[in-house]
């Protein structure tokens, strides 16, 4: 009978250990350190979303600033393994030789790594890391691109060929809509099929080994006059399998009061982190959430 008992209790502390497993806060490490957008704003402000969701737990480890001396580079050493989800707000110089190890040995054991925006512009000839976010702001002689036609079919532009990468004149940045490509993934489950952003940069013609890229949301990049786009449905969040890890890409989100005070954004980015840490996403569609005629910004 006390064996008995013995075994309950230890069945029911082991279940109540497991429970709270399942609720622990998911570690995520964000770089900046190094961008031509405003890392010192944009990396407080999504540490911020993170943080309020109670989902996360979160540590910013910046890289040197460029030109920072190499004993600074020396004493920079991001212990990747001790987070589930790396948040790269990084677009500057090479890391050293043994990070850039670590950090690939991190995703292929499984970790998971979210890019955003201009990080996808970030270490150009970097193999692995070129692998792994499939589609980066490289010269259109360097990679294949994607877009998806009016059919729903992925169309690959070989290098060379098709357009060109940048994104649309200044003058002519606009709300944007939305279109979910892959209704069935966890972190788009729920979404309307189309929705409207914040005024935004929207990216177009991006490049790289574009293998095993898998495009969860597009927007349509209106060509010409003011705007000065592609006529394309570009691909605006994708994710690639890389070893046992996940990598979502999201080219939204260019200022905090340029993309990011979106609700949409805000989503994207909470689920993104969560899908890329466990391959599964708790976080609802908030009531708030923008609809393909009204978009929705956080103030
Ligand atoms: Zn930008």
């Amino acid at each position: 009978m006390k064996l008995i008992s013995f075994i309950m209790v230890g069945l029911l502390v082991f279940t109540a250990a497991s429970a709270f497993a399942a609720d622990e806060p998911i570690k995520v490490l964000i770089i900046g350190g190094q961008n031509n957008h405003d890392w010192k704003a944009t990396t407080p402000h999504m540490k911020g979303i993170l943080e309020k969701s109670g989902r996360f737990q979160t540590t910013v480890y910046d890289a040197p600033e460029k030109d920072a001396p190499p004993a600074q580079w020396d004493a920079w050493r991001p212990k990747f393994r001790d987070y589930t989800c790396v948040l790269l707000n990084y677009n500057g110089q090479m890391w050293p030789e043994q990070v850039g190890k670590d950090f690939v040995e991190y995703v292929r054991a499984g970790g998971g790594v979210v890019v955003i925006h201009a990080a996808n512009n970030s270490f150009g000839g970097w193999k692995e890391y070129e692998q792994m976010v499939g589609l980066l702001w490289r010269y259109f002689t360097n990679g294949t691109s994607l877009y998806i036609d009016d059919a729903g079919k992925v169309v690959r532009e070989e290098p060379g060929k098709g357009r060109q990468m940048g994104h649309g004149d200044w003058a002519g940045w606009y709300a944007w809509t939305m279109t979910v490509r892959d209704a069935e993934h966890p972190i788009t489950q729920g979404m309307p099929e189309h929705w409207l952003h914040q005024k935004d940069e929207l990216y177009h013609g991006q490049r790289g080994p574009a293998e095993n890229v898998n495009i969860l949301l597009t927007a349509y990049s209106e060509p010409g006059g003011k705007h000065n786009g592609t006529g394309k449905n570009e691909p605006i969040i994708w994710w690639v399998p890389f070893g046992q890890g996940r990598v979502v890409t999201n080219v939204m989100g260019h200022g905090v009061d340029v993309g990011m005070k979106c609700v949409g954004f805000k989503l994207l980015l909470l689920r993104s982190c969560e899908w890329a840490a466990t391959g599964r996403c708790t976080i609802p569609i908030p009531a708030d959430f923008p609809t393909a005629e009204k978009m929705s910004i956080e103030r």
